[in-house]
């Protein structure tokens, strides 16, 4: 039963609402919300995780898409100052506008698991506003973001995602701890975006081209899936074997290859 039985949860907004408290208190001391924070959540819902965050002392913006949401969630916190409601879609959301100062964001979300990733990319072109991300996602997606070469889950999300940050799997969640309970397991996840780049890339846009095309058809070799780009001698030139699957390329290598493409495009244009 929900908190709210006025609200019937809703699955085109991907909504999946936490009741279990053990589970909400281990998100809230993984987060460790400091007075001091300035947090954003992404879909706050009915507010399961909202009053652990403020319950820190912290200011709050959230992000809430459903209008039926929006009585419950004033009605709840609206009476503190430090709680701030943005109705709309975190999607289209402008992040940067909520910044004063050199403050960065610490943004929250149990995310609505149908937008995740293009949400996650959303928030990753405006990485240098933000201190650390915690996310509830489906625990595949988080074993994909945390996947590193030579993994069964590792491929074009995990290499994007870890070209901008650092990724921490923290834990995983059963279905029985949502109303309604998911179809999956969930997990959480901690992103914090580099201070520097461990490894830049001359131009992003050609890293992502480049990553894409080699993860097309994973089974195969560089050699195949790189050859519209690259040739063997070419990738053999930055120390990678050819005849590799993309699978066994780590990210570091992505990047000498992209780079290399990089200068050959621009070296023909
Ligand atoms: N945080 C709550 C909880 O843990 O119980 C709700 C989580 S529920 C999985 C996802 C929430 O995101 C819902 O409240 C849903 O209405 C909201 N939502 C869905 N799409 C959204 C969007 N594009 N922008 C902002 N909020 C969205």
């Amino acid at each position: 039963m929900s908190q709210f039985p006025q609200h019937k949860a809703r699955k085109r907004f991907g909504q999946n609402f936490l009741h279990d408290a053990g589970v909400i208190d281990r998100i809230i001391r993984s987060i460790r919300p400091r007075e001091n924070d300035h947090l954003v959540e992404i879909g706050p819902g009915q507010g399961a995780i909202t009053s652990g965050l403020l319950a820190s002392g912290a200011q709050l913006d959230v992000v809430e898409l459903d209008k039926d949401l929006h009585p419950i969630l004033m009605g709840q916190f609206g009476f503190l100052d430090r709680f701030r409601l943005h109705k709309g879609d975190a999607l289209k959301f402008d992040f940067r506008q909520l910044v004063a100062g050199d403050e960065k964001l610490r943004v929250v979300g149990n995310l609505p698991y149908n937008i995740s990733t293009p949400l996650m990319f959303h928030l990753l072109e405006q990485s240098d506003c933000i201190e650390d991300m915690h996310f509830m996602l489906q625990k595949e997606v988080v074993l994909r973001l945390a996947a590193t070469a030579g993994m069964n889950h590792y491929g074009r999300l995990g290499i994007m995602v870890q070209y901008h940050c650092r990724v921490e799997h923290l834990f995983d969640v059963g279905p029985g701890a949502f109303n309604p309970a998911p179809k999956v397991d969930s997990a959480i996840v901690r992103l914090v975006p580099h201070a520097t780049l461990p490894h830049p890339a001359d131009d992003v846009e050609v890293l992502e081209i480049l990553v894409r095309d080699a993860f097309n058809q994973r089974r195969k070799t560089l050699r195949n899936t790189l050859k519209a780009l690259l040739s063997a001698e070419e990738i053999e030139a930055e120390g990678i074997d050819p005849g590799t699957r993309p699978e066994q390329v780590d990210l570091a290598g992505f990047v000498r290859l992209a780079n290399r493409l990089a200068r050959k495009r621009s070296a023909s244009a």
